[in-house]
């Protein structure tokens, strides 16, 4: 009976994992889940041990027991602890190790008083909130029992290794940070030429500009550098994103230089995703953007999954002020380096490209090529190599910023 008890526990486990696949694309990049450590609790209970994480978002986790001696290994993917120990009650509590592992994943290791097995395990979302609760019932067993359904632990090493496993196992350092993924996007390319003026196509200039900006950022070494396409093909909007996502892109710059109508509009501006349009520019830019992706066939049907949507939300309050601050250290950068900046240089649009909510994007119109002299800068290369280290060195002082407040609200 307990056997089928365990698989049971052990398919719930595999559920969960994929379950919160979708919500780990969500925290994956910046807003990445806490532990709420006053919410958090292991207790000794009538039957065994109750062990409740709470969590600022959902995160995929996994479970093991490990014998001689007893120890229950929870694997989270991945969460900040935040603190070097969760509150116990109760003295059937034994000792406890929280640490990060170099792949991203958190543990905490909880050495067992007596064999206890997970009898039953579920990761609970509050749909309101967004915030998530990983809940875990252990109960007594024998210890033949318990050792018959541990992990063998030279198994389990191999695949993980041994940090947390001992109490002498000190935590593996922390791996030298992961390098900030930035993902460029030339917009544009393919059947879609962007803009065009005295044949220069902005697709092609600004997928000439990106690949500039990336080898900049690569020899400056902070960043790793992908982009949406590296060639003359059209990527629809949401493909983009999505590209961006399977990167690990931590944040995204899509790099335009439209031409407007009125031909009046020159110099840098940065756009940030907005309810509404800042001026008819933005409108104009924005809808005609979305036209080449409907030209294209792509369906814009969004996801209106009511827990989707309110994890969105709740992704979209740590996004978007990090956005601003990106879109302004950008400009500041572009300022600082004499270069011309629209007398507007940040507004916003409804431009799809910046719809994700778990990144900060940005939008930016390098010049606009209805603009003489704009075309003029956008055709010559001492000019990119200037926008190129004047964007490197915005997005060097961003990210510091950014680190700086993402460990505060950590605190
Ligand atoms: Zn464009």
């Amino acid at each position: 009976m307990q056997l089928s008890t365990w698989v049971r526990v052990t398919c719930a486990v595999l559920a969960l994992l994929v379950a919160s696949a979708g919500a780990s694309a969500q925290s994956r990049a910046g807003a990445q889940a806490r532990l709420i450590a006053e919410d958090s609790l292991i207790a000794a209970t009538r039957s065994g041990l109750a062990v409740d994480l709470a969590l600022s978002q959902p995160a995929p986790f996994r479970l093991r027991v490990l014998a001689a001696p007893p120890r229950l290994v929870v694997d989270i993917n991945t969460v900040d602890w935040g603190v070097t120990e969760i509150d116990t009650t109760g003295t059937g509590v034994g000792a406890q190790r929280l640490g990060h592992l170099p792949d991203g994943w958190a543990r905490l290791v909880l050495d067992l008083t007596a064999p206890y097995l997970p009898e039953a395990t579920e990761q609970k979302i509050d749909p309101v909130t967004g915030s998530a609760r990983i809940v875990l019932r252990l109960n007594r067993t024998t210890l033949e029992d318990f050792e018959m359904r541990a992990q063998s632990e030279a198994l389990f090493t191999a695949q993980t290794g041994t940090a947390l496993l001992h109490p002498e196992a000190a935590a593996p350092p922390v791996a030298a940070p992961r390098k900030p993924v930035v993902m460029l996007d030339p917009g544009h390319g393919g059947i879609d030429p962007g803009a065009e003026r005295d044949g220069v196509r902005e697709s092609d200039l600004v997928l000439q500009f990106a690949r500039i900006l990336r080898e900049v950022l690569l020899r400056r070494g902070l960043f790793e550098v992908a982009m949406t396409r590296d060639d003359d093909v059209f990527v629809s909007l949401d493909g983009r994103i999505r590209a961006a996502r399977a990167a690990g892109a931590d944040l995204l710059l899509s790099l335009h230089a439209d031409a407007l109508p009125e031909g009046m509009a020159s110099g840098t501006v940065v756009y940030l995703l907005g309810d509404e349009a800042s001026d008819d520019s933005a409108a104009y830019l924005a809808e005609r953007h979305d036209r080449a992706d409907m030209l294209a066939g792509v369906d814009l049907a969004g996801n209106t999954d009511e827990i989707a949507r309110v994890l969105m939300a709740v992704a979209w309050q740590d996004t978007a002020p990090r956005a601003r601050a990106l879109a302004e250290a950008l400009i500041t950068g572009v300022g600082e380096a004499g270069l011309r900046l629209h007398r507007r240089p940040v507004q916003s649009g409804t431009f799809t490209v910046l719809r994700a909510v778990d990144m900060p994007s940005v939008l930016i119109e390098l010049g606009f090529m209805s603009n003489p002299r704009d075309l003029e800068r956008l055709r010559d290369p001492d000019w990119h190599a200037q926008m190129a280290e004047a964007l490197a060195d915005a997005l060097e002082v961003w990210q510091e910023q950014d680190q700086a407040v993402q460990s505060l609200r950590r605190q």
